[in-house]
């Protein structure tokens, strides 16, 4: 259900704020201090003094939502909707009446603030790629081949504006992992399997040739099927959970059309959590999403 009565009223969202924000306790946003005192308010935010270094701040300060003129409770929505239901910021512009720009810059912000996600593996890890067309800042999507056959596999890069993104999918630890990068490189793969908790990781690649150097390598037992043959060397060796991973994230993507190749970590950082909060109940929804931006 989502949480009406948030989007509604200035106060809930500001006490949902506060709890929040403030769940390890109120603490000075400019010099850390703990020792802070109420002292007043501003509109319907609680503003504190900090005893330490003199200056006020409120439940905004310091936050993504801060110096914005347009309700809290609005933002709640957008960032919610956005998470939730992956409406685009054009979309989102007409829902809360507040114009493209200043929806974008604040959404953009929030963004920002998610946190990266860290790369722990167990193993056995599924690795594939998928390739974004993701131009530069209000760039149309180019109208190259869409063609996905081994000819064209790995020609993306970041420079044609069509930068790979890695997905690996640990069948350890149950987690996936959608990572942009420059190129479809032996050195990209490499570190994106530096974190493993195995001597030996055991890894299922397509026959991509970036992959062929784990073959030579003790760290890794690499076993790869090539794509569309129909042969499997072994029933568990595919990479079927990326390619299900990777068509959701062109679909997370596709409302968000010309997507900056710049922005495009933070759109996938998007995709994560909204995979974290998919089956929560609305209200712990919009708190998981506020609490990893806050
Ligand atoms: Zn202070």
């Amino acid at each position: 259900m989502i949480p009406l009565k948030t989007f509604v009223s200035e106060h809930r969202a500001a006490n949902l704020l506060a709890q929040i924000r403030w769940r390890d306790g109120v603490y000075c946003p400019r010099c850390r201090a703990e020792s802070v005192i109420r002292y007043g308010s501003y509109r319907v935010f609680q503003r504190y003094l900090c005893k330490d270094c003199g200056r006020t701040f409120n439940d905004k300060t310091g936050t993504v939502f801060e110096h914005s003129a347009v309700a809290l409770r609005k933002w709640f929505l957008a960032v919610y909707a956005y998470i939730r239901f992956n409406t685009s910021i054009r979309q989102l512009d007409v829902e809360i009446e507040v114009s493209f720009k200043t929806v974008y810059r604040r959404v953009q912000r929030f963004l920002r603030a998610l946190d990266a996600p860290r790369i722990t593996l167990e193993g056995p890890v599924e690795i594939d790629e998928l390739y974004v067309n993701a131009g530069k800042k209000g760039r149309e999507r180019d109208g190259r081949s869409r063609s996905r056959g081994l000819s064209t596999r790995g020609r993306g890069t970041y420079h044609e504006d069509k930068p790979p993104v890695f997905i690996l999918a640990d069948r350890g630890t149950g987690e996936t992992y959608l990572h942009p990068a420059k190129a479809a490189e032996e050195s990209m793969i490499r570190l994106l399997l530096d974190d493993r908790q195995q001597e030996s990781l055991s890894v299922y690649t397509d026959g991509f040739r970036a992959y062929e150097p784990l073959d030579e390598d003790d760290a890794f037992d690499r076993q790869y099927v090539v794509h569309g043959d129909g042969e499997y060397a072994d029933g568990d060796v595919h990479v079927n959970t990326c390619e299900s991973h990777a068509s959701l994230a062109r679909r997370w993507l596709s409302p968000h059309r010309g997507v900056s190749k710049d922005n495009l970590t933070r759109y996938l950082r998007a995709l994560q959590l909204r995979k974290r909060v998919r089956r929560k109940p609305g209200d712990k929804a919009l708190k998981t999403i506020l609490e990893t931006a806050l």
